[in-house]
């Protein structure tokens, strides 16, 4: 991760992490720049923000999970949509165009 000097724009390492929550996903990044002009030292707070793409065991859960939740017809419709052009992989890669 490149953190840059807030003051002088140039390049600034991490010195030391204090994690804010067990889950990991709150910390704080002491820095310190390392032009020898500046030497600033600062806090930068870095959180995760939201998963673009969840880690795939979670995925394959919720899909078990919903799958589960099916009926027997509801399953045999979605074999039919599976097996179908809507939702072959092509359809998903490119998702029909909006009016
Ligand atoms: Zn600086």
């Amino acid at each position: 991760m490149r953190i840059d000097c807030p003051y002088c724009l140039k390049k600034a390492r991490i010195t030391s992490r204090n994690y804010l929550n067990e889950e990991k996903t709150v910390s704080e990044l002491y820095c310190e720049c390392t032009d020898r002009d500046c030497q600033a030292r600062f806090v930068f707070s870095l959180s995760l923000k939201h998963h673009i793409n969840p880690p795939a065991p979670i995925t394959q859960e919720l899909i078990q999970n919903l799958i589960n939740r099916m009926s027997q017809e509801e399953l045999g419709e979605l074999q039919k949509k599976i097996a179908s052009s809507a939702y072959s992989r092509e359809a998903i890669k490119k998702p029909p165009k909006r009016v």
